[in-house]
């Protein structure tokens, strides 16, 4: 038995049978470790054959190529087949496959990345452009491997997934009637991948470091997603503690339920409005039974992350149209699509950014690609016609490229206007608040902006600078640091001032201790994950706003997060334990 600490990022307790998988640019690879009764050399068979047929198709394409293009240009499968009899690159994976007892497809993927990553740092620019040879020549081997090459995973039976990392897409792509949870080397605790575990429910640890170097295929584990700890082969009674704990949480969860019909108001009568962060249209529904009042946060660039072709008009418009119908008049912020970081752009980029939470994403990528943007806009603004529905720009960190992203917005409206599509002419358009300079300019913002939210999985990464999808310095990530807290208190302060509504999406306010202090710092409107909601009920239903306020006051006098951290949640628990009952995490 081997028990192995990371972070947790999504509830729930599962017990199965592990499937270690990797992934090289998008491609899914087993690694699949040889059982004794499984010669490797019939492995190495195995790689022969596909290597043969490899060669036979590139033969094929390459004279096709030939008339086609020229001698010149059809060189390039040359190059191909070449790799395909170079002994540099066949060595290694036979090595792997009879020495470390590997399936082919991982000994061929591992093998040719690390050439890729040889090629991608060779000084002469023609080296560099081998990669995507290589790349391609990988995905033609594994294809006559096992026909590995997929976008989905999906397994025989129930299956838990590890793998070294998982982007949000690979994620959402999960087929749901097998994959039960995951567990991977890397990752924070606010990566969209840890988002999109918890919007489906899939329990899951991340941040395991080498999990996926001992693991081996066919592994009984435990993954406790509270606790951020998988078990890999638990003996006996780690088994029988585990089934047991499986049934108490459950019936904690049921337990929940029970306030979702019950006001969110505090004890001195304030009402604080709880809503739901959704990547999917049909999460609607979840949210609304977990006493939801709406949605806070439509994440809509998953429907570029679900699907292989780009969304049209009409998909944006059927998605937001489906959860206007859905929430009946309800409230609904819809934000625009966040693309880029670790989201979409960078996989399937020829030429990654070098430092991409940094780079080209978020609005700055919307406006980089008016089509994408205008096309998005277009399709809110119709559905905008059947109810209430506000509009929300994501990462904006200066006035002008609001006003930039608005003036398009307003474009849009005039074009709608005079082809006669009806629209909501005073939808509200907002802003997330997601880096410092928002943070800091927020009376400047709050001219041309009529509500805010507050992003703090991004705004904790921003004020620290600490990456969020990196576990090396999750705990680092503090969103109870006072340099972050500080910043919250001056937006909420300035939106009522000016009175702009400011409420707060970032996962943060999914921990009742957290919440309870934004209550305090001013804000009425948090919005979380569907599951979150029941324990944020029970902890608005157990204070007053003076509480939270004394609270909001003593965690300002702190220097030092890790005390501040101490009081707040020391407090949240003496004030409101009824919303801690039931959580494994501590
Ligand atoms: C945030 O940054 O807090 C947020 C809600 O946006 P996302 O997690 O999608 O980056
Ligand atoms: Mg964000």
């Amino acid at each position: 038995m081997d028990v192995i600490r990371g972070i947790p990022v999504s509830p729930g307790v599962v017990i199965g049978r592990l499937a270690v998988v990797d992934d090289t640019r998008g491609r899914w690879v087993p690694r699949r470790v040889l059982g004794d009764d499984i010669d490797p050399a019939a492995e190495v068979e195995r790689f022969e054959a596909a290597r043969e047929a490899s060669i036979e198709d590139l033969q094929e394409i390459h004279r096709e190529a030939t008339e086609q293009m020229g001698r010149e240009a059809a060189n390039v499968f040359l190059f191909h087949i070449g790799a395909l009899n170079d002994k540099a690159i066949l060595d290694p994976i036979r090595a792997c496959i009879t020495q470390e007892r590997v399936g082919a497809e991982f000994a061929v993927a591992d093998t040719l990345r690390k050439w890729s990553a040889k090629f991608a740092a060779h000084k002469d620019p023609a080296f560099r452009t081998k990669v995507n040879d290589l790349d391609d020549l990988g995905t033609r081997l594994l294809g006559h491997l096992s026909g590995a090459e997929s976008g989905t995973l999906s397994f025989d039976g129930p299956t838990i997934v590890a793998s070294r990392d998982l982007t949000p897409s690979q994620t959402a792509g999960f087929d749901r009637d097998t994959v039960l949870a995951f567990v991977t080397d890397l990752g924070g605790p606010t990566s969209h991948t840890a988002i999109v575990a918890r919007a489906l429910g899939l329990p899951a640890v991340v941040g395991l470091k080498t999990l996926t170097l001992t693991a081996v295929d066919g592994d009984t584990v435990i993954v406790d997603g509270h606790r951020g700890t998988v078990i890999l082969n638990p003996d006996e009674p780690t088994l029988q503690r585990y089934e047991a704990s499986k049934k108490a949480v459950e019936s904690y969860r049921l337990g929940l339920r029970e306030v979702a019909g019950l006001p969110s108001v505090t004890k001195d009568g304030v009402g604080i409005e709880l809503l739901g962060n959704i990547e999917f249209a049909d999460e609607i529904k979840t949210v609304l039974e977990m006493g939801g009042h709406g949605v806070g946060l439509y994440r809509t660039e998953f429907l570029y992350l679900t699907n292989n072709t780009e969304p049209t008009e009409e998909d944006h418009y059927e998605a937001y149209a489906a959860c206007v119908k859905q929430l009946d008049g309800r409230p609904l912020t819809i934000r625009t699509v966040d693309l880029g970081a670790d989201k979409y752009t960078q996989a399937r980029a020829h030429a990654p950014e070098r430092n991409p939470f940094l780079g080209l994403r978020s609005i700055r990528y919307c406006l980089q690609n008016l089509p994408l943007f205008i096309t998005q806009l277009r399709a809110l603004l119709r559905a905008s016609a059947h109810g209430p529905m506000k509009i929300m720009f994501p990462l904006v960190s200066s006035v002008h490229e609001f006003r930039q992203a608005k003036h398009i917005l307003n474009d849009v409206m005039e074009d709608l206007h005079e082809a006669g599509i009806p629209f909501d002419e005073s939808v509200a358009v907002g802003m997330m608040v997601e880096t410092p300079a928002a943070a800091v300019m927020i009376d400047a913002f709050a001219r041309d902006v009529d509500f805010f939210s507050i992003g703090t999985n991004d705004l904790v990464q921003y004020t620290l600078a600490v990456d969020r999808t990196n576990e090396r310095v999750a705990h680092l990530y503090q969103p109870l640091h006072p340099a972050v807290v500080k910043l919250i208190r001056d937006v909420s302060r300035a939106g009522r001032r000016r009175e702009r509504p400011v409420s707060c999406c970032g996962e943060a306010a999914a921990d009742p201790a957290i919440a309870h202090l934004l209550i305090g710092l001013g804000l009425r409107t948090l919005s979380v994950t569907a599951s979150s909601i029941p324990p944020l009920k029970r902890l608005v239903r157990a204070v007053t706003v003076a509480d939270c306020e004394r609270t909001a006051r003593e965690a300002l006098s702190f220097d030092s997060e890790i005390e501040a951290a101490a009081y707040v949640r020391d407090r949240a628990r003496r004030l409101a334990p009824e919303a801690f009952e039931g959580r494994l995490e501590d």
